[in-house]
């Protein structure tokens, strides 16, 4: 079996987070901002309006959170967002994370970004303790991506990536897939991650948030994309994890990985092991759907860490068995009205 040595194991202990479901919760993922410096068609619409900052956690907020779940047994935290790398001072919460991985108490601290500050960021990234990340880079193509993303230039992204990888971190590519935008251009992508070193996920778009696109324009089944690389290319299905969703092939040809995340397809909530926290405390504990846990409320009554820790399991003994998206032309409107620059991706 091919497991990441970063692979979470399951081992529970009194103060373990377990759901309803038998899921255990060891996997945080924290929006630390909805602000962002691309407006990806996809995810946001043109002219977005942001939340006033008075509603954001501190940044010494969000570390007392996180420390209340690594207590419960969290193992592995997501700093994502919006754009992780434009919240100002940022790096002030990456190195008190970086310090509870050097301790021991974390596994793993990781970030999904667009790329697009990585080159500023990578050796201070490195240095406090991140060993991998995600970074979106849904085109090769500068115009297409300018397209896409609306505002992002490609050479700053493919800057940033040469920057992380010059300081030791390793790099996953996240691609969505979109029909008839970069459905042909996925093989040339992998080639070029593998290429580089770098695993790829390629990711079905989820209808979260109301764009200034038709959702149902975009859509592309995984299932399709499959079948068209395997075409060209050997897949074998492999057992490799790395905690979250994303089920993986080795392709034969380029010796690399490339995982499938299908939301739509194949609903993979029976191993969720995560839940999600907003830049404003609120926690998600399904990202499909709309119940949550207002945590700043409680983080802003009381430092009693006690009644910090009650509150979290309570949220977790209303943790849902799984979401329920469905793109199609009668349903039109988005599964959740929060976009995934809220809840993180
Ligand atoms: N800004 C960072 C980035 O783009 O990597 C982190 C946040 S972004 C919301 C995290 C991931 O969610 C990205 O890979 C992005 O492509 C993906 N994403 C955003 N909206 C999506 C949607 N509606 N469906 C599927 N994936 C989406
Ligand atoms: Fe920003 Fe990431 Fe959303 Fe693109 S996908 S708009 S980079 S948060």
């Amino acid at each position: 079996m091919n497991a990441h040595p970063g692979a979470l194991a399951p081992q529970t202990s009194p103060t373990s987070m377990i759901d309803p479901f038998g899921r255990m919760v060891s996997y945080l993922r924290v929006s630390v901002t909805d602000r962002c410096d691309f407006r990806c068609t996809y995810c946001m619409a043109e002219k977005m309006t942001f939340l006033p900052k008075k509603d954001l956690l501190t940044l010494e907020e969000l570390e007392r959170l996180c420390s209340a779940f690594i207590g419960k047994g969290v193992k592995k935290i997501r700093l994502t967002g919006g754009e992780p790398l434009v919240r100002h001072n940022i790096m002030h919460l990456v190195r008190a994370l970086g310090d509870k991985v050097r301790s021991g108490e974390l596994e793993e601290l990781t970030l999904t970004t667009n790329g697009s500050q990585l080159s500023r960021y990578a050796s201070e990234l490195a240095e406090s303790g991140v060993r991998r990340i995600n970074v979106s880079v849904d085109t090769l193509d500068p115009e297409k991506f300018r397209t896409i993303t609306r505002i992002g230039d490609l050479s700053k992204v493919l800057e940033g990536i040469d920057a992380a990888q010059k300081a030791g971190i390793g790099i996953k590519i996240n691609a969505v897939a979109l029909k008839d935008f970069n459905d042909r251009e996925i093989p040339g992508m992998m080639r070029w991650a593998h290429g580089r070193g770098m695993d790829m996920t390629v990711i079905e778009t989820m209808p979260m948030g109301e764009i200034d696109e038709d959702r149902t324009d975009q859509y592309l089944p995984l299932s399709v994309l499959r079948k068209s690389l395997e075409e060209q290319f050997t897949l074998e299905d492999i057992g490799f994890r790395t905690g979250g969703p994303a089920r993986y092939v080795k392709v034969a040809e380029t010796g690399g990985r490339l995982g499938f995340i299908t939301p739509m397809t194949h609903n993979f909530c029976e191993s969720c092991n995560r839940v999600r926290l907003t830049c404003t405390g609120t926690l998600y504990m399904c990202l499909g759907q709309n119940d949550a846990a207002d945590l700043r409320a409680v983080l802003r009554q009381t430092d009693d860490e006690a009644v910090l820790s009650a509150a979290i399991d309570e949220a977790i003994s209303r943790k849902p068995k799984g979401h329920d998206f469905i793109i199609d032309r009668q349903h039109n409107r988005p599964a959740v009205a929060r976009h995934m620059s809220v809840t993180g991706g």
